[in-house]
């Protein structure tokens, strides 16, 4: 699929029953796009996870762990309005033993990618907050 924002190269993958209330849509699936980094639901999921290093080296070999870091990437871009969602998905990667905010300096660094969303500002506000 192609992604609306920047026309980049999109990945679907599943979203884990342990984070998918916290996204706002609550759908089975979502994609993230290659790219700009934009996460967007998706109404059906493959059954196995994606090689999200095609995405980001950032991104930790489990599959399962790398959409959880993906659902964060989403609520980052509304921490606002979604703060402890944030939160608590930040837990889970860190209960899964990923460094979240060294995850997030590293999508900073990676030149694969061109996000969207401010990753440092963001990295720096969910530091404040977990
Ligand atoms: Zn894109």
């Amino acid at each position: 699929m192609t992604c609306p924002n920047c026309g980049g190269d999109e990945v679907v993958f599943p979203v884990l029953e342990a984070v998918r209330e916290h996204l706002p849509d609550d759908r089975v699936g979502a994609t993230i796009c290659a790219h700009c980094l934009r996460v967007s639901p998706a109404d059906e999921a493959p059954e196995d996870y994606p090689d999200f290093s095609t995405v980001s080296e950032a991104f930790p070999d489990d599959g399962e762990t790398s959409a959880v870091l993906a659902v964060l990437l989403a609520l980052l871009d509304r921490l606002v309005l979604h703060r402890e969602d944030a939160d608590r998905v930040a837990t889970e990667a860190e209960r899964r033993g990923v460094d979240v905010l060294l995850f997030l300096d590293r999508v900073a660094a990676d030149q694969s990618v061109d996000p969207e969303l401010d990753v440092e500002r963001r990295r720096d506000q969910l530091e404040q907050l977990i």
